[in-house]
C-alpha cells in the first residue's frame, strides 16, 4: 500500500494480513494455558502444599537454571523484586548512582530508588532498541573518573556502581562492548531480562551474562506464574544470599525464629511455581509460535511505506515478547492517530514507555543526551503478539 492511503489504515492492513480478520478484541499478549498447568496446581491443593515452600519452588528453580544455563535460579514474587535484590547483591547502597536506560518500564528505576540510590537515565540506541554501550563509555569519559576502585560522577560526586541494561520487548542489548565499559569503570552489570526469557545474546541466554540477572512471569510476560520472577546467578554464594534474603534471612531451624539481618518476605509461593514449571515446559513452542508470528508481520509490513517492523538484530534471537513497529520520522505525528485507529478496530496496540527521565518522581535525576530514546518514544508501537495469534484455534 502507498502512501496515499492513511498510515493507520496501512497498519491495520498489514496486521490483517498477518494475523487475519479477527471478530473479537485482540489483546496485545494474553496468557495461554494449554500444558499441565491445571494439574500442577491441584496437586499443591491436594497436598495443601500451597505456599512458602513445596516442591515446585526447587523444581521451578531447576528447570529455570537448566533452561537458561544459570548455575541458579532464585524465584521471587515478582520481575520488580527480583530487580530490587539483584541490586542490593551488587553492593548498590543508599547515596550511590546506578546506569538505566530512560526508555525502560518503571521497575527498572523504581528498584534503585528502593535501594535509596538514584537512577542515572542512559540513551538507547535504534539498532537494538536497548542502551547504548558507546555513547555510554563516550559519557563515562566525560563525567566519571575511577577512583582507589570505585567510579565516581564527577559532577554529583556519588558513586556510580552499576549499570542495568534492559532487552526491550525481548531484543538483547550488545553486552560485549557494554561488558567492556563496565570493566574499565568497575560497575556491576546487572541485566534487567524481565521481558527476554527466550533470547538469546551470541548465543547465551539474556540474564546470565551479567553478575546477575532478573526475569519476570507476570501475567503479560512470555511465560506467566500469576505474578513471579526469577534471580539469575552463576556465582553460588551470590545465589545462597539471594535465596535468604529473599525468605526473611532466617537461618535454618525445626522451630526457632533466627534471622540475622533485614531480610524480605519476596518468597514465590508454591501454587504460583506450580504454574511456572507447567508454563515453562511450553516455552518452547510458545517461542516457535511467536517467531511464525514475528514472521508474518515481517511479511506483512516489508511493502508499507512509511512504518517497518523491528526485527532480532544479527548475533542475537530475539523471543519477540512484544512485536514493534516504529514509524518514520515523516508520520511520527500520527503515532497517536494509529493508536486510536488500531484499537477502535479492535485491534491492541500500545505507545513505548514515558521515558523514565520526563516522569515527576525522576525528572532530577541525572542523565546523559538522551536523543536516541526521545526519538523511539515518538515513533515506537506495540502490536498484538500472543503466540497462538498464529493458531487458527485462537478465534474460539
Ligand atoms: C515486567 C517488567 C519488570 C517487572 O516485572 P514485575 O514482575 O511486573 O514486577 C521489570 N522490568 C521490565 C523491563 C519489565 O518489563
Amino acid at each position: 500500500m502507498t502512501n496515499t492511503t492513511p498510515v493507520e489504515d496501512r497498519i491495520i492492513g498489514a496486521i490483517q494480513t498477518a494475523i487475519g480478520k479477527r471478530d473479537e478484541f485482540v489483546p496485545l499478549h494474553k496468557p495461554t494455558f494449554e500444558g499441565s498447568e491445571w494439574e500442577y496446581v491441584k496437586e499443591c491443593i491436594d497436598t495443601e502444599w500451597v505456599s512458602s515452600v513445596g516442591s515446585y519452588v526447587d523444581r521451578f528453580e531447576e528447570d529455570l537454571a537448566d533452561y537458561t544455563g544459570a548455575k541458579r535460579a532464585v524465584v521471587v514474587v515478582n520481575g520488580t523484586s527480583a530487580l530490587h535484590v539483584c541490586l542490593r547483591l551488587a553492593g548498590v547502597e543508599a547515596g550511590d548512582e546506578v546506569l538505566v536506560p530512560a526508555l525502560t518500564f518503571v521497575a527498572t528505576a523504581n528498584a534503585v530508588t528502593y535501594q535509596g540510590a538514584t537512577p542515572h537515565f542512559v540513551d538507547s540506541e535504534e539498532r537494538t532498541l536497548g542502551l547504548d554501550p558507546e555513547k555510554l563509555g563516550d559519557y563515562l569519559d566525560d563525567i566519571a573518573e575511577v577512583r582507589g576502585g570505585t567510579c565516581i560522577n564527577t559532577q554529583t560526586e556519588r558513586p556510580i556502581k552499576a549499570v542495568v541494561p534492559m532487552h526491550a520487548y525481548g531484543h538483547p542489548v550488545d553486552l560485549d562492548p557494554l561488558q567492556e565499559v563496565c570493566d574499565q569503570y568497575h560497575l556491576t552489570l546487572v541485566e534487567d531480562a524481565a521481558e527476554s526469557l527466550g533470547s538469546f545474546y551470541r548465543g547465551t541466554h539474556t540474564g546470565t551474562i551479567g553478575r546477575l540477572g532478573a526475569l519476570s512471569f507476570n501475567g503479560n510476560k512470555t511465560i506467566t506464574t500469576g505474578g513471579g520472577g526469577a534471580i539469575l546467578t552463576n556465582d553460588e554464594d551470590l545465589a545462597d544470599e539471594a535465596k535468604h534474603l529473599t525468605t526473611v534471612a532466617k537461618k535454618d531451624h525445626e522451630w526457632e525464629y533466627f534471622h540475622d539481618r533485614t531480610g524480605y518476605n519476596y518468597r514465590l509461593p508454591n501454587l504460583n511455581a506450580a504454574l511456572g514449571c507447567a508454563q515453562l515446559e511450553e516455552l518452547p513452542s510458545f517461542l516457535d509460535q511467536k517467531r511464525t508470528l514475528a514472521e508474518r508481520y515481517r511479511d506483512a509490513f516489508a511493502d508499507v511505506d512509511g512504518v517497518s517492523f523491528f526485527t532480532e538484530w544479527d548475533g542475537t534471537r530475539s523471543n519477540y515478547w512484544l512485536n514493534v513497529l516504529l514509524l518514520d520520522e515523516e508520520v511520527a505525528d500520527r503515532r497517536d492517530a494509529v493508536l486510536e485507529a488500531t484499537n477502535e478496530t479492535g485491534l491492541m496496540t500500545r505507545p513505548t514507555w514515558q521515558l523514565l527521565s520526563s516522569l515527576q518522581m525522576y525528572k532530577d535525576c541525572p542523565r546523559m543526551d538522551l536523543a536516541t530514546a526521545e526519538n523511539l518514544e515518538r515513533r515506537l508501537i506495540n502490536i498484538p503478539s500472543t503466540p497462538s495469534l498464529v493458531d487458527d484455534r485462537w478465534a474460539k
